[in-house]
């Protein structure tokens, strides 16, 4: 029997569970598209900030998964809706991120800010990006210190990419709180606020038996569990945190291992 009847629906991760990078891993379209005939509710819960939602399905597409847009949560999606209840909609705030995550911010309504006119925002959102640099680092650090709220989408320290591990964007938000003394709120994996959200579009009633799956000991398997849902651990990639007191509830070696 595979292990995916012993569940309602899941929560998937995707960078190291579908895909690293930029290369699909063999066998996860096969994996999703049986969950889809079977009737198994998926929904695609991923900390990246680069993209939205809609992006996110169009990439799933592209390799062959039939997905919506309405099934896929961000932690980007997380965070805009946490510091908005922070600070209010339309705030100014200093953020630290791709062109694809400073995008989104925009169209949530915020003001952002430059490096120059740190003083003025309420809030400092920080995520990795390829040009992070000293004046990034110490306009958020200067911001924090004058009181501005810190949040960012989660502490995943680096990212799988095909020739190995990346700084993430946890590694930058120790820089930001080294600097400033601040502590940064999250809302993505670990932390309850996504998986809760994960959950709802989910839609399933709250007896239902859901299982997050991912590649992540810490963020995806540690953060199911305090969210009250089990945890799947992938292990066929190099991203899964070994040194993590977390038990997952089942180890499998790829996606397509849930539904053989
Ligand atoms: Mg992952």
């Amino acid at each position: 029997m595979p292990l995916s009847d012993s569940y309602d629906g899941f929560l998937i991760d995707l960078d190291g569970v579908v895909w690293l990078g930029h290369d699909p891993i063999e066998g996860s379209a096969e994996a999703l598209n049986r969950l889809a005939a079977e009737e198994k509710p998926v929904v695609f819960v991923t900390n990246s900030p680069r993209i939205t939602p809609a992006e996110q399905a169009r990439i799933l597409q592209e390799h062959g998964i039939d997905a919506s847009q309405d099934q896929v949560v961000t932690a980007g999606q997380t965070l805009i809706e946490l510091t908005e209840g922070a600070v209010g909609k339309g705030a100014k705030i200093y953020a630290i991120g791709t062109s694809g995550f400073l995008g989104q911010l925009q169209d949530a309504g915020f003001d952002l800010m430059s490096a120059e006119r740190w003083s003025e925002a309420a809030a400092v959102l920080v995520t990795a990006h390829p040009r992070f640099d000293y004046e990034e680092l110490k306009a958020a650090t200067m911001a924090v210190r004058a009181g501005a709220f810190l949040a960012t989408i989660g502490r995943d320290p680096t990212m799988p990419m095909p020739d190995g591990l990346w700084p993430g964007t946890g590694s930058i938000v120790a820089a930001v709180e080294t600097a400033s003394g601040g502590s940064a709120v999250v809302a993505g994996k670990p932390e309850k606020p996504i998986f809760e959200l994960g959950l709802k579009v989910l839609g399933l009633p709250g007896e239902a038996r859901v299982a997050m799956v991912g590649d992540r000991l810490d963020t995806d398997v540690g953060g199911a569990q305090n969210a009250g849902i089990d945890g799947i651990l992938v292990t066929g990639n190099d991203s899964w945190a070994p040194g993590t007191k977390v038990t997952p509830n089942h180890e499998i070696e790829s996606l397509l291992a849930l539904v053989k």
